[in-house]
Formats: structure tokens, sequence, C-alpha cells
């Protein structure tokens, strides 16, 4: 397994690799990574197969988060993830620093960005209104310097995925796009790097995502006509979190998946997405109903 820090190396390497015939797998992150982190590198080593390179990269993007995140304080562990990489049959994990993805940006002399206007309006991009276009940013730019052939996100960050599907098809950058489920811990709490701030009360309070999702199931699964208004649904789901002590909801949207478009009925294939506080930590998680 390599490392490589300089982008424009592992852009030089990704070429060479393309001109030869060579398929790329990718899959981007910011570390930290868990189980969820790595099916998605199986993923991509499916995809390409044995003969394919996969690459992954490793960084902390600072454009995706506001002025009071936690860019700062985000869980780091690289040794870790190089171990947990190579495990995976990882090719190449590239991980590049703010001075050269970023160069000039303190300055006013890096004044590039991608921008979604449509699917980045609701629920992520409310609370969190300069997130995605730090995420189309980044995620542009690493498919320049990685040409994948196929690159895998996860489901877990619905949203984000279909806004990245959306920029892959409107500004017709030429790769598939691979969309991989969620993996959760044994009580349902979705993986996630963030789940580190968690102390043991709070950890366990966090399992209301995960009982919200089930709740509305079931009530959508057991209704006479198969479908259950919204507003009644985003009530019963609030008075589930407000019983937890230290969790406070910011979302819950009944949408869509493909257009998040929100929807007055909830019924089968309808997809529900919700992000809730539990102490300072900021959770989220979706899935279809
Ligand atoms: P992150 O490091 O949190 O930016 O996530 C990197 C990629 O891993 C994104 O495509 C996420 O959607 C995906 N991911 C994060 N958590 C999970 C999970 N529990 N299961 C599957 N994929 C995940």
């Amino acid at each position: 397994m390599r490392r490589i820090k300089d982008p424009a190396i592992m852009q030089r390497l990704a070429l060479r690799w393309r001109s030869r015939g060579v398929r790329i797998g990718f899959v981007p992150t910011m570390g930290y990574l868990h189980a969820g982190h790595l099916s998605l590198v199986a993923r991509a080593r499916q995809a390409v197969g044995s003969r394919g390179r996969v690459v992954v990269s490793i960084y902390v993007n600072p454009t995706q988060f506001g002025p009071a995140e936690d860019l700062s304080r985000y869980p780091r562990d690289p040794k870790r993830d190089l171990a947990l990489c190579r495990d995976a049959g990882t090719d190449v994990v590239f991980m590049p620093e703010d001075a050269t993805m970023y160069s000039g940006r303190e300055t006013g002399r890096y004044s590039t960005y991608v921008v979604e206007e449509s699917l980045t309006r609701s629920m992520e991009g409310v609370t969190r209104p300069t997130h995605f276009r730090g995420v189309t940013t980044i995620v542009a730019k690493l498919f320049n310097l990685v040409q994948p052939n196929v690159a895998v996100f996860g489901e877990k960050d619905w949203q984000q995925a279909t806004v990245v599907g959306r920029m892959v098809q409107d500004l017709n950058i030429p790769l598939q796009l691979v969309v991989a489920p969620t993996v959760r811990e044994p009580d349902g709490l979705a993986m996630s790097s963030r789940n580190k701030y968690l102390d043991p009360v709070r950890r366990a309070q966090a399992v209301v995502l995960w009982r919200s999702l089930n709740h509305v199931r079931s009530r959508v699964g057991s209704s006479r006509s198969g479908r259950v208004s919204s507003a009644v649904l985003t009530r019963e789901v609030a008075s589930m979190i407000s019983k937890e002590p230290d969790a406070r909801m910011d979302y819950v949207e009944f949408f869509e998946p493909s257009t998040l478009a929100p929807q007055p009925w909830v019924m089968r294939g309808t997809r529900m997405a919700l992000a809730v506080l539990v102490g300072p930590t900021r959770l989220i998680d979706n899935g279809l109903i």
C-alpha cells in the first residue's frame, strides 16, 4: 500500500493508470475509519476487480465545516487508519494537506467553488448553509486528482450522495457513483466518526435515531391505508426524542428519495432523514420506509 500526500503525485499516478486501462475505485473519507468506511472500500474493490486499484482519501476538508462546528476537534488517528486501509486491501491512501488542497485560500488566491443550487436547500443545508458548497468543491477536486471510474459513497449521508450524484450528472463527470448501505452498531446506531464524542449515557440515548426510523416504519406498515401523514409522524418522532434528557431534534423530514422533495404522506418508498443533537454532538441518520 502506498501513501501519497502530494496532489500532483496522486494525479500523475492516476493518469498513468488510466492510460494503461487500469480501473480506479475511489472512497473519499475524513478518516477516523470504522466498519462503515471499510464496507465502502470492499465495495470499491468489488467494482474494479483484483486488477483495478482502490484509492481511499483521508482529508478533513475545512470548507465543509461552519465557523462554529467541530473542525479543530474532529477525531483523527492516521496510524490506525493506515493499518485499517492496508488490511482492507487499499492500494493508495491519499492524505493531502490544506496547504496543497487550498493553496492561497487565506490570501484570496483560492477562489473557485462548486455549488449545487437545488438539492442542498433542505435538511443539512438549512442548519449548515455552507456545508454542501464545501462538499461538492472537495469532491470535484478529489475526482480530478484520483480520476476514478467508480466512486463509492455511503447511504448514511443520503443527501450528500444525492447532491454528489446531481453534480456528476450536471457537470458530465465521467464516473459511476455507487451508494452503499449504512453499517450499524449491534443496537442500531449508525456508525460514525462522531460517535466518539458520546459518553456512555449519551451513547445510550443516541439509539433514539434508529428507534425513530423503526417507529415510523411500523406505523406505516400497520396503517390500513398504507400511509400516515408527515405532520403526525413528525410530532410522534419529536415526542420520542424529547423523552431523552440530552437529545434535541434538529429536523425530521420525509421525502422522495431521488428529488428530496418533501412528502405530505409517508408510505413505503418514502425516505426519512433526521438530525438530532445529543448533548453537543450532532448525529444524522436516514432510511427507506
Ligand atoms: P466521512 O468520513 O464521515 O466523511 O464519511 C466518508 C464516507 O463514508 C461517506 O460516503 C459516508 O456516507 C460513508 N459512511 C459514513 N458512515 C457510514 C456508515 N455507518 N455506513 C456506511 N457508510 C458510511
